[in-house]
């Protein structure tokens, strides 16, 4: 495709904004942590790219007076968390997560008090009120370290994400009890797609994020978290990889492997890109980052005890990760 006169002005555009954004955060004090699945544009002003691990350390961690968090609404909620008195910014409050909502407070709540001998271990994409019913949080890159944690004879309940889950219980050979909530992204990819997909590319390694459901397991060589997936992918000998998770990752994974063949995961419905997306994740534009940060909004607000009680859960898994 040959460059148009269009396509020069949208860049000129972007990447005014960009510089722009880049200015108004230094004048400000504030830090831009984004996940890997935003789009490129993004990526591209952020002072930190990472999955809900390495992110929610570095919320832990910012001097930043103002902390604009280019992701998911659970995740701007872990940020103000750990760190009640600065300001958080979430480009669109509408940024939800299909996994969080299929969590409801008063059901888990309901479920949990019919076992209370169990030891509740939630991933960290659950509300900020899911997490006040929690022992401990976890993300995809330490669960398996948090499950070894417990004792052996502690029941476990695990929430909210039943593909993780099971996954966990096979990895750890515990038995837990499992909360039915899974992820629209990960539960969108074609194994039929996928298979064919490999027939083309015979030499490709399948990775693949484990929230994914068990038959996409079953059949990937590799899987692991976000990060996981990104050095596998860095330190590994082959050079061709089907990716099973959101396809932003590609953006990142792209650049550390440059002479790499990425190839995204296919879904079972037909999109513009055939790979996967998180539509939430995509809600956050380069637009909408400029204009939250100019006008400090929207906000994240927390009542400060359901901050204090989400707080335990969270510190209890950076201590151990
Ligand atoms: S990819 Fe799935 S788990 Fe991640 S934010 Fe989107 S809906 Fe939530």
């Amino acid at each position: 495709m040959y460059p148009t006169k269009e396509m020069d002005i949208r860049t000129e555009r972007k990447e005014n904004l960009q510089q722009k954004l880049i200015k108004l955060k230094e004048e400000k004090n504030a830090v831009i942590l984004a996940h890997y699945y935003q789009e490129p544009e993004i990526q591209e002003v952020a002072d930190f790219i990472g999955d809900s691990l390495e992110l929610a350390k570095k919320a832990a961690q910012t001097s930043a007076e103002i902390i604009v968090f280019a992701g998911v609404h659970f995740m701007a909620e872990t940020a103000k968390i750990l760190n009640p008195s600065k300001k958080v910014l979430l480009p669109d409050l509408n940024a939800g997560c299909s996994l969080a909502e299929s969590c409801p407070p008063d059901a888990f709540r309901e479920m949990k008090e019919k076992y209370p001998d169990h030891m509740v271990v939630t991933y960290i994409n659950c509300s900020a009120e899911i997490k006040t019913l929690s022992d401990i949080v976890c993300t995809s890159s330490n669960a398996e370290k948090i499950i070894n944690s417990i004792p052996q004879d502690k029941p476990i309940i695990f929430a909210p994400d039943k593909n993780l889950g099971s996954y966990l219980m096979k990895k750890t050979g515990r038995k837990m009890l499992l909360w039915d909530g899974a992820c629209i992204v990960h539960e969108a990819f074609s194994l039929d797609k996928l298979l064919k997909l490999y027939k083309e590319n015979p030499s490709a390694m399948i990775i693949a994020h484990p929230e994914s459901e068990d038959h996409i397991l079953k059949v990937a060589n590799y899987i692991g978290s976000t990060s996981g997936m990104l050095n596998y992918v860095k330190n590994s000998d082959h050079d061709t990889f089907i990716v099973a998770t959101e396809a932003g990752i590609l953006h990142q994974m792209q650049k550390d492997v440059p002479n790499k063949i990425l190839i995204p995961a296919p879904a079972k419905e037909d999109n513009t890109c055939a790979c996967s997306e998180c539509a939430f994740m995509k809600m956050n534009t380069l637009q909408k980052l400029y204009n939250c940060l100019k006008n400090e909004e929207p906000e994240i607000i927390l009542d400060n005890d359901l901050m204090e009680k989400a707080h335990r859960p969270i510190k209890r898994m950076l201590e151990l990760s």
